[in-house]
Protein backbone atom coordinates (compact mmCIF):
# COMPACT_ATOMS: atom_id res chain seq x y z
CA UNK A 1 0.00 0.00 0.00
CA UNK A 2 1.46 3.62 -0.96
CA UNK A 3 1.54 5.88 1.99
CA UNK A 4 -0.89 9.03 2.06
CA UNK A 5 -2.99 7.15 -0.88
CA UNK A 6 -6.97 7.19 -0.32
CA UNK A 7 -8.23 3.85 0.08
CA UNK A 8 -11.79 3.16 -0.80
CA UNK A 9 -14.13 4.03 1.81
CA UNK A 10 -12.50 7.51 2.45
CA UNK A 11 -13.13 8.03 -1.19
CA UNK A 12 -16.36 6.85 -0.76
CA UNK A 13 -17.04 9.29 2.13
CA UNK A 14 -15.30 12.24 -0.11
CA UNK A 15 -17.80 11.77 -2.70
CA UNK A 16 -21.07 11.63 0.05
CA UNK A 17 -19.74 15.08 1.63
CA UNK A 18 -19.35 16.72 -1.85
CA UNK A 19 -22.77 15.69 -2.47
CA UNK A 20 -24.17 16.92 0.56
CA UNK A 21 -22.71 20.29 0.06
CA UNK A 22 -24.07 20.57 -3.43
CA UNK A 23 -27.48 19.53 -2.04
CA UNK A 24 -27.39 22.33 1.12
CA UNK A 25 -26.45 24.91 -1.57
CA UNK A 26 -29.64 24.19 -3.73
CA UNK A 27 -31.20 24.21 -0.23
CA UNK A 28 -29.74 27.62 0.55
CA UNK A 29 -30.28 29.28 -2.79
CA UNK A 30 -34.15 27.82 -2.50
CA UNK A 31 -34.45 29.76 1.11
CA UNK A 32 -32.77 33.03 -0.45
CA UNK A 33 -33.98 36.40 0.43
CA UNK A 34 -34.91 36.99 -3.09
CA UNK A 35 -37.07 33.91 -3.49
CA UNK A 36 -38.61 34.88 -0.16
CA UNK A 37 -39.26 37.78 -1.56
CA UNK A 38 -40.60 36.54 -4.91
CA UNK A 39 -42.95 34.09 -2.74
CA UNK A 40 -44.66 37.10 -1.04
CA UNK A 41 -44.73 38.76 -4.34
CA UNK A 42 -41.94 41.01 -4.37
CA UNK A 43 -38.83 41.62 -6.79
CA UNK A 44 -36.24 39.32 -6.59
CA UNK A 45 -33.07 42.12 -5.85
CA UNK A 46 -35.78 44.36 -3.61
CA UNK A 47 -36.39 47.23 -6.16
CA UNK A 48 -39.78 48.47 -6.69
CA UNK A 49 -41.48 51.02 -8.20
CA UNK A 50 -41.31 54.32 -6.93
CA UNK A 51 -43.83 57.00 -7.88
CA UNK A 52 -42.43 60.71 -6.62
CA UNK A 53 -43.80 62.50 -4.21
CA UNK A 54 -43.29 65.82 -5.96
CA UNK A 55 -45.00 65.31 -9.04
CA UNK A 56 -46.92 61.85 -8.50
CA UNK A 57 -45.02 59.94 -11.89
CA UNK A 58 -43.25 56.80 -11.61
CA UNK A 59 -39.92 57.25 -11.07
CA UNK A 60 -38.31 54.87 -14.01
CA UNK A 61 -35.58 53.57 -12.18
CA UNK A 62 -34.48 50.60 -9.85
CA UNK A 63 -35.16 51.62 -6.69
CA UNK A 64 -34.16 49.04 -3.68
CA UNK A 65 -36.38 48.75 -0.79
CA UNK A 66 -36.28 47.02 1.98
CA UNK A 67 -36.61 47.08 6.42
CA UNK A 68 -34.71 49.66 7.98
CA UNK A 69 -34.60 48.65 11.63
CA UNK A 70 -33.79 51.68 13.64
CA UNK A 71 -33.19 52.31 17.86
CA UNK A 72 -34.12 54.67 19.77
CA UNK A 73 -31.37 56.43 21.70
CA UNK A 74 -31.84 56.68 25.30
CA UNK A 75 -30.34 59.91 26.03
CA UNK A 76 -33.16 62.78 25.91
CA UNK A 77 -32.97 65.99 25.76
CA UNK A 78 -35.10 66.97 28.20
CA UNK A 79 -32.95 64.96 30.59
CA UNK A 80 -29.73 66.73 29.80
CA UNK A 81 -30.95 70.89 29.38
CA UNK A 82 -29.03 72.33 32.08
CA UNK A 83 -29.35 76.39 32.70
CA UNK A 84 -28.52 78.76 35.72
CA UNK A 85 -28.45 82.40 36.40
CA UNK A 86 -27.53 81.93 40.35
CA UNK A 87 -28.03 79.29 42.15
CA UNK A 88 -26.29 77.21 45.24
CA UNK A 89 -22.17 77.74 45.53
CA UNK A 90 -19.74 76.26 47.89
CA UNK A 91 -19.05 76.70 50.70
CA UNK A 92 -15.50 76.66 50.87
CA UNK A 93 -14.45 78.26 47.69
CA UNK A 94 -18.04 80.55 46.77
CA UNK A 95 -18.19 78.86 43.23
CA UNK A 96 -21.05 77.26 41.67
CA UNK A 97 -21.44 73.95 42.53
CA UNK A 98 -21.46 70.83 40.29
CA UNK A 99 -24.63 68.82 39.39
CA UNK A 100 -27.54 69.20 37.12
CA UNK A 101 -29.75 67.35 40.01
CA UNK A 102 -28.74 70.34 42.35
CA UNK A 103 -28.72 73.05 40.16
CA UNK A 104 -25.33 73.13 39.85
CA UNK A 105 -23.39 75.62 37.60
CA UNK A 106 -22.24 74.18 34.21
CA UNK A 107 -18.56 74.48 33.63
CA UNK A 108 -16.26 75.89 32.13
CA UNK A 109 -12.95 74.10 31.86
CA UNK A 110 -9.52 73.98 30.95
CA UNK A 111 -10.46 73.44 27.33
CA UNK A 112 -13.26 75.67 27.14
CA UNK A 113 -11.02 78.27 28.50
CA UNK A 114 -8.12 77.56 25.62
CA UNK A 115 -10.76 77.36 23.29
CA UNK A 116 -11.68 81.68 24.11
CA UNK A 117 -8.13 82.43 24.87
CA UNK A 118 -7.32 81.26 21.25
CA UNK A 119 -9.96 83.62 20.03
CA UNK A 120 -8.51 86.67 22.23
CA UNK A 121 -12.06 86.68 24.54
CA UNK A 122 -10.88 88.46 27.66
CA UNK A 123 -13.95 89.77 28.41
CA UNK A 124 -15.68 86.73 27.98
CA UNK A 125 -13.29 85.06 30.12
CA UNK A 126 -13.21 87.20 32.27
CA UNK A 127 -17.38 87.53 32.52
CA UNK A 128 -17.60 83.21 33.01
CA UNK A 129 -14.26 82.64 34.86
CA UNK A 130 -14.97 85.96 37.70
CA UNK A 131 -18.39 87.74 37.21
CA UNK A 132 -20.39 84.48 36.87
CA UNK A 133 -18.27 81.95 38.97
CA UNK A 134 -17.15 83.83 42.65
CA UNK A 135 -16.42 87.13 42.06
CA UNK A 136 -15.62 88.90 45.45
CA UNK A 137 -14.12 92.33 46.83
CA UNK A 138 -11.54 92.48 48.93
CA UNK A 139 -9.39 94.53 50.60
CA UNK A 140 -5.99 95.19 50.34
CA UNK A 141 -3.18 97.03 52.65
CA UNK A 142 -1.94 99.82 50.58
CA UNK A 143 1.33 99.25 52.46
CA UNK A 144 4.26 98.57 50.03
CA UNK A 145 5.97 96.31 52.33
CA UNK A 146 2.54 94.51 53.95
CA UNK A 147 0.35 94.40 50.58
CA UNK A 148 -1.70 91.96 52.88
CA UNK A 149 -5.30 90.76 51.68
CA UNK A 150 -5.55 88.66 55.25
CA UNK A 151 -5.13 91.21 57.95
CA UNK A 152 -7.13 94.38 57.00
CA UNK A 153 -9.88 94.62 59.41
CA UNK A 154 -13.13 96.72 59.52
CA UNK A 155 -12.76 99.47 62.57
CA UNK A 156 -15.16 101.97 63.96
CA UNK A 157 -13.56 104.78 65.49
CA UNK A 158 -16.51 106.59 67.89
CA UNK A 159 -16.50 110.16 67.09
CA UNK A 160 -18.34 113.22 69.07
CA UNK A 161 -20.55 113.73 65.36
CA UNK A 162 -20.73 110.03 63.87
CA UNK A 163 -19.31 106.74 63.90
CA UNK A 164 -15.81 106.92 61.78
CA UNK A 165 -15.71 103.43 59.38
CA UNK A 166 -13.06 102.72 58.14
CA UNK A 167 -10.07 99.47 57.67
CA UNK A 168 -6.82 99.17 59.07
CA UNK A 169 -4.11 96.54 58.57
CA UNK A 170 -3.79 94.97 61.67
CA UNK A 171 -0.28 93.56 60.88
CA UNK A 172 1.13 96.47 59.38
CA UNK A 173 -0.60 99.00 61.68
CA UNK A 174 -1.19 100.61 58.17
CA UNK A 175 -4.57 103.31 57.69
CA UNK A 176 -5.15 103.30 54.25
CA UNK A 177 -6.36 100.32 52.32
CA UNK A 178 -7.86 99.66 48.85
CA UNK A 179 -10.17 97.55 47.64
CA UNK A 180 -10.01 95.42 44.85
CA UNK A 181 -11.97 92.77 42.61
CA UNK A 182 -11.15 89.05 42.52
CA UNK A 183 -12.21 85.58 42.73
CA UNK A 184 -13.09 83.96 46.34
CA UNK A 185 -10.99 81.53 45.39
CA UNK A 186 -8.03 83.71 45.65
CA UNK A 187 -8.65 84.33 49.03
CA UNK A 188 -9.23 80.98 50.08
CA UNK A 189 -5.77 80.18 48.45
CA UNK A 190 -3.84 82.86 50.44
CA UNK A 191 -5.55 81.27 53.44
CA UNK A 192 -4.40 78.04 53.02
CA UNK A 193 -0.52 79.31 52.17
CA UNK A 194 -0.98 81.50 55.06
CA UNK A 195 -1.36 78.29 56.87
CA UNK A 196 1.91 76.46 55.20
CA UNK A 197 3.47 79.82 56.33
CA UNK A 198 3.60 81.48 53.30
CA UNK A 199 2.86 85.39 52.69
CA UNK A 200 1.09 86.10 49.53
CA UNK A 201 1.95 89.91 48.83
CA UNK A 202 -0.03 92.05 46.81
CA UNK A 203 1.52 95.02 44.95
CA UNK A 204 0.23 97.53 43.31
CA UNK A 205 1.53 100.37 41.16
CA UNK A 206 -0.97 103.34 42.25
ZN1 LIG B 1 -0.45 95.94 56.07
Amino acid sequence: MVPHSISMKTSRLLIFLVRLHIMLCYYRESISTGNQLCAAGYEYYGSEPVYSGFSGLLMRVELFIGVVYYQRLRHMVSDKSQVRATGPIHQLTHQPIKGRKRHGGIRLGEMERDALLAHGSAFLLYDRLMVCSDSHSVYVCANPVCGSILTPCHYVLPSSFKFLESYICYECRGRRCLTFAMPYVYRYLTNELAGMNIKLKLLHTN
